[in-house]
Order: C-alpha cells, then structure tokens, then sequence
C-alpha cells in the first residue's frame, strides 16, 4: 500500500506533510461508515460490543491479560495512578522530556513529579537517574516509550521490585512497539494508550486505553473510569467519568486490522531515511536513534540537529513545504506551571540539549519514498547552505 508512488518522478515532488490522516483513512471509509450507521441505529453509544472488541485486540497487542476502555491518554494516565493509590504527597518519578500529560496526572493527584534525566540515545528515561531519585517518598515510576520506543524497561521493573514502586508505562506513542520480545503495556502495572490521531493506532478524535495483567488492578481501572459507581448509583470512591465511545471505538477496530501493515511501513520509512541520509553524506548531521532496534515503532522520526540551526532548519524546511515539528520545545522542568517544583537550568542537561535540537520528520505509514527523497535532498540543501554561510563568515 505504502511507497506506491516509488516510481514517479522525483522531480514533481514539491512537498511533504508531517503527517497526512486522510491517506490512510480514505480507503476504510466505505468500511468505517457501515459501522457508524449500525451503530447510529442501535442507539448504544458509549461502550458496547466495539469497545469490548477493541478492548480485547489492544490487550493482546500489548502483551496483557485485560484492557479497559477511556476518554484519552491523559485520562489512562490519571486513572491509572488513581487504581494505583499515587496522593498528596507521593512522589512518582517521570522523564521531563515527554509530552505535558505524563506529569499533570501526578500533579492533579496531589503527588508531585520528581523529573529524572534521559539516556541522550534514545531519548528515554536512563535507569541509572532513576535509582538516584528514589527516596522513602517516591511511590511509582512512569517510563515512557518516546517516539516508539521502549524505555529500559528490565532495570526499571528491577528498581520497581526491589524499592517496592509501581509502574505506568505511557504508550502513548508505542502501540504495538516491544521489548525484549514483549508488548509495550504487558510489562509493568498498566500501560496506557491513546488514540489521539497522530498516534500509531489513530481515531478520529480522543480516545484511550489501559492495559493490565493484574485483575485486581483492572477492577480498579473500570471503577475509577466510571465514577467510581459499583453498582449503580453506589460510588465505593472518587472516580471520573472516563469512557470510550462506540463510534470511536468502531474507528480503531477497522484500523486495528490494518497495523501491522502501518507498523512494517513506518520501519521501512525509517530504514529509507537512514539510507537516503548516508548516500547525502548527512548522516553525521542527523542521527535518529534506535534503527537497530527491532521492536521499533517510529511514532516520530526524529533527528538531532546540534550546531544551533535547528529553528532556522525548520523554517527552511516549510518554505519548501515539508513539515516537520519539535518534540518537545520546553522540557517539563522547566515549565512555568512546574516552577515551584524547583528546578534550575542545567538540571537535567541530556533532556534541554535534547529539546534544543531535535526535530521530526514526516514518517507516516503511507509517506511515499519520492517525498522522503525530497525531505532529504532539501535537508542536504539546507545543511551544506549553511556550511557556505559559515565558511564566509
Ligand atoms: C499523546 C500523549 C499523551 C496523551 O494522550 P491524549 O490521548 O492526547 O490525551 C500522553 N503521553 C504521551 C507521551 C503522548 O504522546
């Protein structure tokens, strides 16, 4: 499906979307509308058998025994930390360089984030740091698998053991990703999901899930998700409403079928690049790790630019149509919202260096190889431009 158009001209190329949602969904309309019109006569609209059926396929996808149905990924994250008891006062251990809802669920529990630095390869959170900010306090840790990949999820799961800690996976971006063999969200306490539709596994609005092994835990996602209320109108605790919608649902279920396919293109585009970057003699510039990595799902393709051009890369790049976007800009640290936390500039140096160089590109399942070579090519253009500049001043 994907690299169709390996064969036209290169030279009609003149643009690259970051990311172009109608391509993949154009061919599952027909599919995807027959859904909605059952369901749109059934008058069941929030839960219900397409739930149950995402339900069961995200579970086994993630390697875990039971999967519950939410409104979002940063709700997965809340509701997960409220199964898991995190209040005032705890702290649970984050990387800084994620996007904002890894650590407002903590925040909006009382506990606070106690940000810990990554591993400047991967981008992950580096075990190591972790261990050095355990205290008495520190109740749960939550790796999150960026651009998705996973985290060092066994020396994580090892300090979980042995400092009695749990541990949330944020899989936002690393549907379908693996570690060592096993599914991201099968490995520690619960894995949350969303299906936000830059996401691998993309719906057509907000929609989440969380993954777990532990049945006791999963009661508790289900009851915290829905008010708190077993049964009826009795509420045993504080929940939210936090559900899954049929429609959406419907959505996800079409895609699911597909996400292998999605999941091999997105490889195979990240294979493209790392070639295309060498034969532009660009790969010392650039470096995108985890291409060894097998278990890869490449959310985000993501590159280092490191003499301080990034900004103005980018905005050479959008003069020539191709897009491109910075994840993220401003660590978590270092936002004005978490200022009372109490962290300086340089605290955490791997993840500022991080949110000062990188840049991602286009990667989408269905981004043809022409535009990747236009992507590169004009990244060369852009790179050796600038060299000139330099050399003459
Ligand atoms: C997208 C994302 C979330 C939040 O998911 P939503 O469905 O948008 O609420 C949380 N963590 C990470 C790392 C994400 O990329």
């Amino acid at each position: 499906m994907s690299n169709s158009n390996d064969s036209k001209e290169f030279g009609t190329i003149n643009s690259a979307p970051l990311l172009d949602v109608g391509r993949g969904n154009a061919p599952l309309k027909a599919e995807i509308m027959e859904l909605f019109s059952e369901i749109y006569d059934s008058g069941w609209f929030v839960g219900g058998p397409q739930v149950k059926q995402l339900e069961q396929s995200v579970a086994q996808a993630a390697g875990a025994k039971y999967a519950v149905g939410c409104a979002s990924g940063s709700d997965a994250l809340l509701v997960a930390l409220m199964a898991l008891d995190i209040k005032a006062g705890d702290r649970v251990i984050c990387p800084s360089f994620t996007f904002f809802a890894t650590a407002s669920a903590i925040s909006r529990l009382g506990a606070d984030p106690v940000f810990v630095d990554i591993d400047p390869v991967t981008f992950n959170l580096d075990p190591e740091q972790v261990k050095l900010a355990i205290t008495p306090k520190t109740k749960a840790i939550i790796p999150v698998h960026l651009f998705g990949q996973c985290a060092e999820m066994d020396p994580i799961m090892e300090l979980a053991k042995r400092y009695n800690l749990r541990v949330v996976e944020d899989c936002a971006q690393s549907i379908g990703a693996t570690y060592n063999r096993r599914g991201s969200g099968g490995i520690g306490d619960v894995g949350c999901f969303s299906f936000y539709p830059t996401k691998n596994l993309g719906g057509m609005g907000d929609g989440g899930i969380m993954t777990t092994n532990d049945p006791d835990i999963a009661d508790r996602l289900r009851l915290f998700a829905n008010h708190g209320m077993k049964p009826r109108y009795y509420h045993q605790v504080i929940g939210i409403n936090s559900r899954l919608d049929a429609m959406q649902a419907a959505v996800l279920n079409v895609k699911m079928k597909h996400m292998q396919q999605y999941g091999s293109d997105r490889q195979q585009n990240a294979g493209n690049y790392l070639r295309l970057m060498t034969r532009y003699g660009i790969q010392n510039m650039v470096a995108a790790p985890g291409i060894e990595n097998e278990g890869h799902v490449w959310n985000q393709y993501t590159i280092r630019i490191t003499d301080g051009k990034r900004d103005e890369v980018r905005q050479l790049l959008a003069d020539r149509n191709i897009g491109s976007e910075i994840y993220y800009p401003i660590p978590l640290h270092q936002q004005e919202c978490f200022k009372g936390l109490g962290y300086a500039k340089g605290s955490l140096p791997h993840t500022e260096a991080a949110a000062a160089e990188v840049l991602s590109l286009p990667i989408f399942p269905e981004l043809t190889f022409a535009e990747q070579q236009y992507v590169v090519q004009s990244l060369a253009d852009i790179v050796s431009q600038q060299h000139k500049v330099r050399r003459a001043a």
